[in-house]
C-alpha cells in the first residue's frame, strides 16, 4: 500500500499543528505509522490521498450513520446554504429538528442545541449544579465525556477517590469536584454518596460506554443509579453523544427504558456537521437562560446548515426497520468472523450493541469496567489494524475505539470485511 502522499502531508501538517493533527487520536500513535489523509468518501467507502480505497468503520467516529456524502443530506444542505449559512437569530430549522427529536423521543421535553458533544456535557453539568445547588459530580472510570476540565479526571487508588487529572492544565481545585468510581460497582457509588452526603449535583455516565472499548453495563446497574439519584436528590445525566440515535432513536434511555434527568447528544444529531445538544425534563431545562439563571450561549448554536443536515439524517433514521437492519448487519459481520476463526476462539471476543462493535483480545466472558481491559492486549490490535489497512478496511486507529456499521454498508462490504478480519486474526495467532 502506498502512503507517500499521506506521509508528505503529515510532515507538512506537523509544521502547522501540534503533533500534526487537530484531534489527538488521528495521529496513529497507538497503531504506529503515518495517519491516512482522506481525500473523499462515498457511501461506506473512503479514499486516501494516495488513491487507496477503504471500507470505513470509523464513520467520522460515529456521526455518519448514513455513510459518506449521502445524497439526500447533501441536497438538503445545498438548498439551505443558498439562503445563507448563519444568522445568529432564530430560524424555523431549529424548531424542525427539535420537534423531530421531541416527538419521537419521550425522554426529552426541552432541548438546547450547541456545537459539540463537549459543549453539551459542559453545559448540562453546569445546569445540574445550578439546579441542585450542589457542586460535586460522580463519573465512572472508562467513560469519556469530551475534554471538559472537570471530566478529564481518572481514578486514583481506593474505592472512592478524588481522581487525578488526566491532562495537564486542569487545576486541582476542579479535580476535587469530581469523584471517580468504577463502572458496574454499586458499592463504590453508595460509598461516594455516603462520604459526600448532599454534595453531589449529578452522576454522569455513558449508559453504553463506547469510548474505552465497549463496556456493556448490566441494566440493573443503570437502574440502581436511577434509584440512588432519586433518593439523594441528585440528577442522573446520560451522556448519549455516541449512543443517542445509534442504538435506536431514543438511544440508551429507550433501550434500557430508564428516564435520565438530563441527556446529552452529539455525533449523529448533526448529520456530519458540528452539533451537540442537551435536553431533559421541562422543569429542569427551564433553568437555562434566558428563562432561568444558568447561563449558556453560542454564536453558531442551532446553525441552519447543521440543523438541516441533522434533520435530514434523523428523518431517515426513523424509517421502518432502520435500526433492526443495522443490528442485523453488525451481527452478520461478527458471526462471519467468528465462524472463520473458531480455532482461536479463546483469544479474542467481539462485543456488540446494535451497530456498535468492539474486538477485545481477552478470554473474559464480559468486560464491564475499564480495569478489565488488558493494556498488553493492544499489541494484537496494532497488528490487526495494519493488516486491515493493507486489505482495504479502515477502523479507528486505536484498540480502545469501537467500530460502527452504517446504513449503507452492503453485504458485499461485510463479506470483504469478514475475509480481511479473519485472515488477519489467523495470521496473528498462527504465527504465535
Ligand atoms: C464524542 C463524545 C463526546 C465529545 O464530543 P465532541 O463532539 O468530540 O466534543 C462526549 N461524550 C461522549 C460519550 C462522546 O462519545
Amino acid at each position: 500500500m502506498k502512503r507517500e502522499k499521506s506521509a508528505e502531508l503529515f510532515e507538512r501538517a506537523k509544521q502547522y499543528f501540534p503533533g500534526g493533527v487537530n484531534s489527538p487520536v488521528r495521529a496513529f500513535r497507538s497503531v504506529g505509522g503515518t495517519p491516512i489523509f482522506i481525500q473523499k468518501g462515498n457511501g461506506s467507502h473512503i479514499w486516501d490521498e494516495d488513491g487507496n480505497e477503504f471500507i470505513d468503520y470509523c464513520c467520522s467516529w460515529g456521526p455518519l450513520i448514513l455513510g459518506h456524502a449521502y445524497a439526500k443530506v447533501l441536497e438538503a444542505v445545498q438548498y439551505t446554504m443558498q439562503n445563507g449559512t448563519s444568522f445568529g437569530a432564530p430560524t424555523k430549522l431549529e424548531n424542525e429538528l427539535a420537534n423531530l427529536i421531541i416527538t419521537h423521543n419521550k425522554y426529552v421535553e426541552r432541548i438546547r442545541f450547541v456545537s459539540s458533544g463537549t459543549e453539551a456535557v459542559m453545559s448540562a453539568i453546569r445546569l445540574a449544579r445550578g439546579y441542585t445547588g450542589k457542586s460535586k459530580i460522580i463519573k465512572f472510570e472508562g467513560c469519556y465525556h469530551g475534554h471538559v476540565d472537570s471530566l478529564l479526571v481518572k481514578a486514583g487508588s481506593g474505592l472512592v477517590t478524588f481522581g487525578n487529572s488526566s491532562s495537564a492544565g486542569v487545576p486541582e481545585s476542579f479535580v476535587n469536584e469530581t469523584i471517580v468510581v468504577s463502572l458496574n460497582d454499586e458499592k463504590a457509588v453508595k460509598e461516594a454518596f455516603l462520604q459526600f452526603k448532599n454534595e453531589i449535583a449529578c452522576v454522569i455516565i455513558e449508559p453504553i460506554p463506547a469510548n474505552n472499548g465497549l463496556l456493556v453495563q448490566r441494566k440493573e446497574f443503570l437502574e440502581f443509579l436511577r434509584t440512588i439519584c432519586d433518593e439523594e436528590n441528585t440528577l442522573l445525566l446520560f451522556d448519549e453523544v455516541i449512543s443517542g440515535f445509534r442504538v435506536g432513536f431514543e438511544g440508551a434511555a429507550g433501550y434500557y427504558q430508564i428516564q435520565p434527568d438530563l441527556v446529552t447528544y452529539g455525533k449523529i444529531i448533526g448529520g456530519g456537521f458540528p452539533v451537540g445538544a442537551y435536553g431533559g425534563k421541562k422543569e429542569i431545562m427551564s433553568n437555562i437562560s434566558p428563562e432561568g439563571s444558568v447561563y449558556q450561549a453560542g454564536t453558531l448554536s442551532g446553525n441552519p446548515v447543521a440543523m438541516t443536515a441533522g434533520k435530514t439524517q434523523l428523518e431517515i433514521c426513523l424509517s421502518e426497520g432502520f435500526y433492526n437492519e443495522l443490528e442485523k448487519k453488525t451481527s452478520y459481520l461478527i458471526k462471519g468472523i467468528l465462524e472463520r476463526t473458531k480455532k482461536f476462539e479463546d483469544k479474542f471476543k467481539f462485543f456488540q450493541m446494535g451497530s456498535i462493535f468492539w474486538i477485545a483480545f481477552t478470554n473474559l466472558e464480559n468486560i464491564r469496567t475499564a480495569e478489565e481491559i488488558d493494556p498488553n492486549s493492544m499489541m494484537y490490535f496494532k497488528q490487526l489494524h495494519l493488516h486491515l489497512l493493507e486489505n482495504g478496511i479502515y477502523l479507528g486507529p486505536s484498540g480502545y475505539e469501537v467500530g460502527f456499521v452504517s446504513h449503507v454498508h452492503s453485504y458485499d462490504d461485510l463479506n470483504k470485511t469478514i475475509e480481511a478480519f479473519s485472515s488477519g486474526l489467523l495470521k496473528i495467532f498462527n504465527s504465535q
